[in-house]
């Protein structure tokens, strides 16, 4: 066995529903601007610029009902409702024909976002890190197995904060569907068992403030929950 000079890190993991396994996280992809009312709100034409990717650590998950310290250095901490995309088997170069073969399961997600660093990052041409992959950022409630699940091609999706409505949309509504992503993303790194991927989010993105909380939900999926300490 390797011995390390420092204590070695745990494998993240998130939960199954209806199941006390846990599904191991290996990465943690995620699409911007999958739908076009989102990329229009935030000021871009999703007929002149396709999706694309950014990842955050595998540690930075965070289960259902979660309670979270408020992250630091922001004053604009958004919601971002998501169906997440579990991978059971890897590949380079899937086909969009054998993409959905590839996918254990679904989930919901939440990619909370620093979305004035983002604006930052962005003015600077910066990347996006520190305001997307930071500790805890990373929101995914139970999984589903597509064996009780079924693939996911359509479904409301929405985010409440204290109980109002931020977000709504319909997963059918993505610009890339599963397969695309599944195909897209293969042909730029390796696909392997345990990565997550977070597909976009709907139009209605907005802030979180302390004490606040934040429920994603999707048609077929359930919720996930997260409380904001009130600093
Ligand atoms: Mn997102």
């Amino acid at each position: 066995m390797t011995q390390f000079v420092v204590p070695s890190v745990e494998v993240s993991s998130v939960a199954i529903f209806g199941s006390n396994l846990r599904f191991p996280v290996r990465r943690i992809f995620c699409v911007g601007r999958n739908y076009a009312e989102h990329a229009r709100e935030m000021g871009n034409d999703p007929d002149r610029e396709p999706p694309f990717f950014f990842t955050k650590p595998a540690d930075a998950i965070v289960d259902d009902a979660a309670i979270l310290p408020f992250p630091s250095q922001t004053e604009n901490l958004h919601h971002e409702a998501e169906l997440v995309v579990a991978i059971d088997t890897g590949g380079t170069d899937i086909t969009p024909n054998d993409a959905l073969a590839h996918v254990w399961g679904y989930g919901v997600g939440n990619d909370l976002t620093r979305r004035d660093m983002q604006a930052a990052a962005k003015a600077a041409r910066r990347p996006w890190d520190m305001a997307k992959g930071f500790d805890n950022s990373a929101v995914c409630g139970p999984l589903h197995p597509v064996a009780e699940s079924g693939h996911i091609e359509s479904g409301a999706i929405t985010a409440h904060v204290n109980g109002n409505c931020r977000q709504t949309g319909d997963v059918a509504d993505m610009i890339w569907s599963i397969s695309d992503i599944v195909a897209t993303l293969s042909g730029l790194v390796t696909l392997a068992p345990g990565d997550l991927i977070y597909t976009g989010t709907p139009a209605g993105v907005g802030p979180i403030k302390p004490g606040d909380s934040c429920t994603i939900a999707i048609n077929g999926l359930g919720s996930v929950t997260t409380t904001f300490a009130a600093n």
